[in-house]
């Protein structure tokens, strides 16, 4: 982007030097551009659901509704309040994780019983999606992170890998020691990420298909937090995909000193 600087020049009483006050004003535009798109985007977010709860509730307000009808609308009302309610949960630790420079809560946790945790919290889905899940973690290894952060940053990466997969695909994680870093891979046979939407992947609600990841049910948030996880605790994250064929997010976070358990 186009640098822009503002200086502002003074000249201090004995006339000899000059205190220049110099502002990147391109970065200030930048974080109030962020913001105020972030506003627009959590506006949107919300009204979309309310305005399908507003709407069941008139609906269902006239008497002359059939019993299934009702239970149809009934059904809206409580798809859209959970979505809400995700949708609040997901910004509350976004905000949360925003506002962390450090964990005090971070202790030695074992990555492959994380994986397993958060790989059977998803069995439901994946059968629901005919989606085979399997993993190979190494078992010795630890990283210094809070437990339920470590078992959210693979919940959610697992769950993207079932949700834009297809009928009788795969989802694939592998972790392993590369010197003093765990690397994780969440790998799946879904529909693929083209090229152009990979630099902002990670930003807030950003998403490839607005529609269909909506009809999905995620908040987009998702990918973001799981960023925002790794880096926390030293890490980071990168992907790669085809469109088509398949996604590999790699998670790196440095192995927790000695490698076992305090
Ligand atoms: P969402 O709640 O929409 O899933 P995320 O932040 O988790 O939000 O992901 C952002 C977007 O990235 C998704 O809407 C989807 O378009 C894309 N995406 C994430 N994971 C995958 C994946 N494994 N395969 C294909 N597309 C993905």
């Amino acid at each position: 982007a186009e640098q822009q600087f503002t200086v502002y020049a003074a000249v201090v009483e004995d006339g000899s030097s000059v205190l220049a006050v110099v502002s990147d004003i391109s970065r200030m535009k930048r974080l109030e551009q962020m913001r105020s798109e972030f506003v627009g985007n959590v506006t949107h977010e919300l009204k979309t659901p309310l305005t399908s709860i507003r709407a069941s509730i008139e609906l269902l307000k006239s008497s002359d509704r059939d019993e299934q009808t009702r239970s149809y609308f009934y059904d809206v009302l409580d798809m859209e309040a959970e979505r809400l309610q995700h949708l609040i949960d997901d910004m509350l630790v976004l905000s949360r994780l925003e506002n962390m420079r450090e964990d005090s809560a971070a202790q030695p946790i074992n990555v492959e019983e994380t994986v397993r945790d958060s790989v059977e919290r998803l069995s439901l889905t994946a059968v629901k999606n005919q989606i085979s899940i399997d993993f190979h973690v190494d078992p010795k290894m630890y990283v210094r992170c809070a437990p339920t952060r470590l078992e959210q940053l693979f919940t959610n990466l697992v769950e993207n890998a079932i949700k834009y997969n297809k009928p009788g695909g795969r989802v694939e994680i592998t972790g392993a020691s590369q010197q003093e870093i765990a690397v994780i891979k969440v790998r799946d046979t879904g529909i693929g990420i083209a090229e152009e939407h990979i630099p902002r992947l990670f930003e807030r609600f950003y998403r490839v298909d607005t529609s269909r990841s909506r009809e999905i049910g995620g908040t987009g948030l998702g990918l973001s937090i799981v960023k925002h996880i790794a880096v926390l605790y030293g890490g980071d994250i990168s992907v790669e995909s085809k469109v088509g064929e398949g996604t590999v997010f790699t998670v790196r976070l440095p192995l927790a000193s000695g490698n076992t358990p305090v």
